[in-house]
């Protein structure tokens, strides 16, 4: 995709981006709107959707509490590093600790897919690694785009390949984020 810059006329490219939002501790609903407020500020970036919440069960490490995740699509020109750091700072202003690998926490963003970039080292891997086998990725992403194709299947294809457990572990809290 590309647009004229207004004053240059330069082409400029813009990538279609899809974001993974997740949180369970504090006031979830909250925590997931200033988020999306604060990406919504984001320079060159422009929000084109946002999907439904979804209240979830944790996924790898179970003992803690329910998650409320969510997706974005947004066209940027951040470049992928640029942007992986803006979510980071989404993460700090909402007061984000690390703890341990899967724990609890007020505010998880991971960037999913970045055009049809392939990226893969510790501080960048695109598409996401576990995207294809998370109910509280895909469900979010149907609400979005059901066609977009990830690591050759669509996101319909992928919800359809999760075992039971996966697929019992989401329900819709609401089809809005502002409702
Ligand atoms: P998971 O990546 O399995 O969802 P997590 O989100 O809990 O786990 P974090 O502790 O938030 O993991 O992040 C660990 C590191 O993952 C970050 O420092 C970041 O550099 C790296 N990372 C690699 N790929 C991505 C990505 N696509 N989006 C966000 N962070 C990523
Ligand atoms: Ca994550
Ligand atoms: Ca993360």
């Amino acid at each position: 995709m590309t647009k004229k810059d207004k004053n240059t006329k330069n082409i400029i490219e813009l990538v279609e981006v899809y974001l993974s939002l997740g949180t369970n501790v504090g006031d979830r609903l909250d925590n997931l709107r200033q988020a999306v407020s604060l990406i919504s500020e984001f320079e060159s970036c422009e929000i084109i959707k946002v999907s439904g919440v979804y209240e979830t069960k944790p996924w790898g490490y179970t003992e803690q509490d329910d998650f409320y995740n969510l997706c974005i699509c947004m066209q940027t020109e951040l470049p992928p590093y640029e942007l992986l750091n803006k979510c980071q700072q989404v993460e700090k202003e909402l007061d984000r600790k690390r703890d341990f690998k899967w724990g609890p926490r007020t505010m998880d963003v991971d960037i999913l897919l970045y055009g049809d970039l392939t990226n893969e080292d510790e501080t960048l891997t695109i598409p996401h690694k576990h995207m294809h086998e998370r109910a509280f990725v895909l469900y979010p992403l149907m609400d979005i785009d059901k066609d977009l194709i990830v690591k050759d299947k669509t996101i319909e294809e992928w919800c359809e390949l999760l075992d039971d457990e996966e697929k019992e572990s989401i329900t819709l809290f609401s089809e809005k984020l502002n409702a």
